[in-house]
């Protein structure tokens, strides 16, 4: 393992993008994740939810897209990420769910990266099968969580994001993550990518 990956896995250090379908657990394992390999998880849809929230003028621009279900243009989204990695707490590392989703956006993050002389980690694919996420999904109660819009948002993950598995997987980075398994051996699966052991024993 390992190969591909710039070496820099000490704590602190992992600089590590979350891949995966709307409902495949990212958001729940960048939550242990980033305690584990001590850097913030930065999810785009939460900063977008809150952009909402709070009425700004990104908020108001997003939120009837993030209804629907569509992708947020990739403009805007690169001012979104490109201002969040500059904070302080993202220069030693990040985990990030939910950016890049579209070939552009991973050029964006390619850029950004290569701008501060940095590269990726690693990239984690959180595989699932589709009913299981769509299940899972429609568990949650989210505004843009109702069946329609579920069914919009795995469309656009196989149009727009999935292409991303090739770009990834030519630059050596994607790791393959068993994510119809139980939270625990998915943490322990990712922390495998990075030499740490998780509580729970191994990935078969
Ligand atoms: P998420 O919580 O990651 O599923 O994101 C919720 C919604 O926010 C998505 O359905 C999109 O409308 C929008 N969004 C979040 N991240 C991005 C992104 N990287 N590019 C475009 N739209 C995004």
């Amino acid at each position: 393992m390992g190969d591909g990956a710039d070496g820099a896995h000490a704590r602190g250090r992992a600089r590590v993008v979350l891949l995966g379908p709307p409902g495949a657990g990212k958001g729940t394992q960048a939550q242990v994740l980033s305690q584990r390999l001590g850097v913030p998880a930065i999810s785009t849809g939460d900063m977008l939810r809150e952009a909402v929230a709070e009425g700004s003028d990104l908020g108001g621009k997003v939120q009837g897209i993030m209804a629907s279900g569509a992708l947020v243009d990739d403009a805007t989204m690169a001012e979104v990420v490109r201002e969040r990695l500059g904070k302080p707490d993202a220069s030693e590392g990040f985990l990030l769910d939910g950016y890049p989703r579209t070939l552009p956006q991973a050029e964006t993050l390619a850029g950004i990266l290569g701008d501060a002389g940095l590269s990726l980690s690693a990239v984690l694919l959180v595989e699932v099968p589709e009913d299981e996420l769509v299940r899972r999904t429609l568990l949650r109660s989210r505004a843009d969580d109702r069946e329609e819009v579920v069914r919009e948002r795995l469309r656009v993950y196989r149009e727009k994001t999935a292409p991303l598995i090739g770009y990834y997987g030519d630059r050596r980075l994607l790791r393959q993550i068993n994510g119809n398994r139980p939270v625990e051996s998915v943490t322990a699966q990712m922390l495998g990518v990075f030499g740490i052991e998780g509580t729970e024993g191994v990935v078969g």
